[in-house]
């Protein structure tokens, strides 16, 4: 057989409530392109979601275009992996290097790519939604959208460094100063990855959950205070532990029904809330709660360029932490059962699982 036409196992979205673990042809990689080894890809709630509600965010009415790709797309877009080849003029990398993949591409001609607003990029593609990514053997991306490992960041720890980039994303658009008092509700992944961010950024960090595990592992990655909101008394809690006054910020991680609102009320007058849930429920809001005590809401999705170099850095450095948050590595041919249906369950007792789709 031509080597060209050699096929790979992949995890492929068909639609609603359709993933396959199918053989596809192996992808070649494009002139400007390396192609990946993949080493590890873990399962984000997003996944989740396109699986169970989507196609939402998953390419589906037409090519994106930026990759040309549409349904059925290969998912995962918290990748790791080593360079195995590379496209005539890809540069900055070699053979064997070890990679993050920067899954956020933009087209940099639109309105808000050249006013630096990357984020809201009108064609914005990511691996693993609107092009192929990282639940295969191989994947292929632009050499300039990979980023080097340092020595001490592992590859199993890496495909983590793209959600801790959610989170630094939300905390650099937050403005957060030295010593500001944030509340982060949420302590899933992001939450824990965003309560770190603010650590990192000099703030003290309250940590609010309602599981006891998120909680324990809150107060294990260094949460000032810890706040269960299932007591009765979260909100007072929250104000004794800030003069009465409130936290500066309030991040909104855990994407519920109830916690938006929340946010913005445990928010102090002047201060900022920040948005960073995916939320499927519309709940009534009194907006005179923005209004009268004059707070800023604003939204945080994806990243922007750099976010995810000063991620790696800050990993490197100690000051964020991920490898609490990997619950099991999986083989590619257990993805569906031992993945994507164990984070399905309710009563999950799991932050991160890790595919490794070349053993
Ligand atoms: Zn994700
Ligand atoms: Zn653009």
């Amino acid at each position: 057989m031509c080597d060209n036409f050699r096929i790979m196992k992949a995890l492929r979205i068909h639609g609603n409530k359709d993933i396959r673990l199918e053989d596809i042809p192996e992808p070649i990689p494009g002139d400007d392109e390396a192609r990946l080894r993949i080493t590890n890809t873990s399962i984000c709630a997003t996944d989740i979601e396109e699986w169970q509600y989507g196609p939402l965010w998953t390419q589906h009415d037409g090519p994106n275009p930026i990759s040309g790709q549409e349904m059925p797309l290969v998912l995962g877009h918290e990748i790791s992996g080593h360079v195995e080849s590379l496209g005539a003029s890809a540069t900055g990398l070699e053979v064997g290097d070890r990679v993050v993949v920067n899954n956020v591409r933009t087209c940099g001609a639109c309105f808000w790519c050249r006013r630096g607003s990357q984020a809201t990029c009108n064609s914005m593609c990511v691996a693993g939604l609107s092009a192929n990514g990282g639940l295969a053997e191989f994947m292929t991306w632009p050499a300039s959208h990979l980023i080097k490992l340092p020595e001490n960041i592992s590859d199993q720890e890496a495909p983590l460094i793209e959600p801790a980039t959610v989170a630094v994303h939300a905390v650099r658009r937050s403005g957060v100063k030295v010593g500001d008092n944030v509340a982060v509700i949420g302590c899933g992944t992001v939450g824990l990855l965003t309560m770190q961010g603010f650590r990192a950024a000099g703030a003290r960090v309250i940590a609010v959950d309602v599981r006891e595990q998120s909680i324990a592992l809150a107060k294990e990655l260094e949460a000032h205070e810890t706040i269960n909101a299932s007591d009765q008394g979260a909100h007072t809690q929250l104000l004794d532990l800030t003069d009465g006054i409130g936290p500066d910020i309030v991040a909104e991680t855990a994407g519920a029904a109830e916690t938006p609102n929340m946010a913005i009320q445990w928010t102090r007058p002047g201060g900022t809330t920040v948005l960073v849930g995916i939320y499927s429920a519309t709940p009534n809001f009194n907006f005179n709660n923005i209004v009268g005590p004059e707070k800023t809401v604003i939204g945080s999705v994806a990243a922007s360029p750099g976010d995810m170099e000063a991620t790696v850095s800050l990993i490197a450095e100690g000051k964020m932490s991920v490898k609490e948050l990997i619950s099991a590595v999986v083989p590619l041919e257990r993805a569906i059962e031992d993945g994507f249906k164990r984070m399905l369950q309710p009563e999950k007792d799991v932050f991160r699982i890790l595919i490794s789709p070349n053993g």
